[in-house]
């Protein structure tokens, strides 16, 4: 991601199409909280497709500058959950995979409620 002032724009990195230059409000601009890890994502005007990639934090906060969108967000709170009970194995996938075979398996599970 590279801010640019003449004119006005930012350019942004999509990987199918490479280097694309885009109105500031057209990138928006993230970053995680919990790592401090920047990044934006934009809908790439070329092939249409959406594209996200990881950036500097000085180039970030010139993109908000300008006008760009910001967004936050956290890692998933299970990350940081303990669990007590046994890893899980192959032969748990194997039971569950049989599990959801079943054709009544949500009438099964709404009795067990
Ligand atoms: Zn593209």
């Amino acid at each position: 991601m590279r801010f640019m002032e003449q004119p006005l724009g930012v350019e942004v990195v999509c990987p199918d199409c490479e280097h694309v230059r885009l109105d500031p409000d057209e990138v928006t601009v993230r970053v995680c909280i919990d790592t401090v890890e920047w990044s934006y994502w934009f809908m790439c005007p070329l092939c249409e497709r959406r594209a996200t990639a990881g950036t500097r934090q000085g180039p970030a906060l010139e993109a908000i500058a300008a006008g760009s969108p910001f967004e936050s967000w956290r890692l998933p709170a299970e990350l940081f959950e303990r669990h007590d009970g046994p890893p899980l194995q192959l032969f748990d996938l194997l039971e569950l995979k049989l599990d959801l075979m079943q054709p009544n398996l949500v009438e099964a599970l709404r009795h067990e409620i």
